[in-house]
């Protein structure tokens, strides 16, 4: 099977700081039932110890030009794929 056409391979970093996310992000993924309302996130596929792991990773944005929280990244309109430490991303405006 083939790739998903994307427009960027972004690699994934250790985060040079901790990543919080946004309130808005935080509404959006309570609306789509990715989060609680205690603010646990509940992503599919996704145990504990990945999820700890993810926090502690980070992407630099083609899209909103800036380093972002691999959390974020993963829950975006764009992430498509992770493949061997990079984000198969569509690169749409955000
Ligand atoms: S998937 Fe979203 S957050 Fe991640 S690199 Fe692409 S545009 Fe940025």
């Amino acid at each position: 099977m083939g790739e998903l056409p994307h427009k960027y391979e972004v690699t994934i970093k250790v985060a040079t700081a901790p990543y919080k996310l946004s309130d808005k992000i935080k509404d959006e993924l309570k609306a789509s039932g990715m989060m609680d309302d205690k603010g646990k996130l509940k992503l599919k596929g996704v145990s504990p110890k990945m999820l700890k792991r993810m926090k502690e990773e980070a992407v630099d944005c083609p899209v909103l030009k800036s380093e972002i929280g691999f959390v974020q990244c993963f829950v975006c309109p764009n992430f498509q794929s992770r493949i061997t430490g990079k984000v198969l991303c569509k690169g749409d405006p955000l």
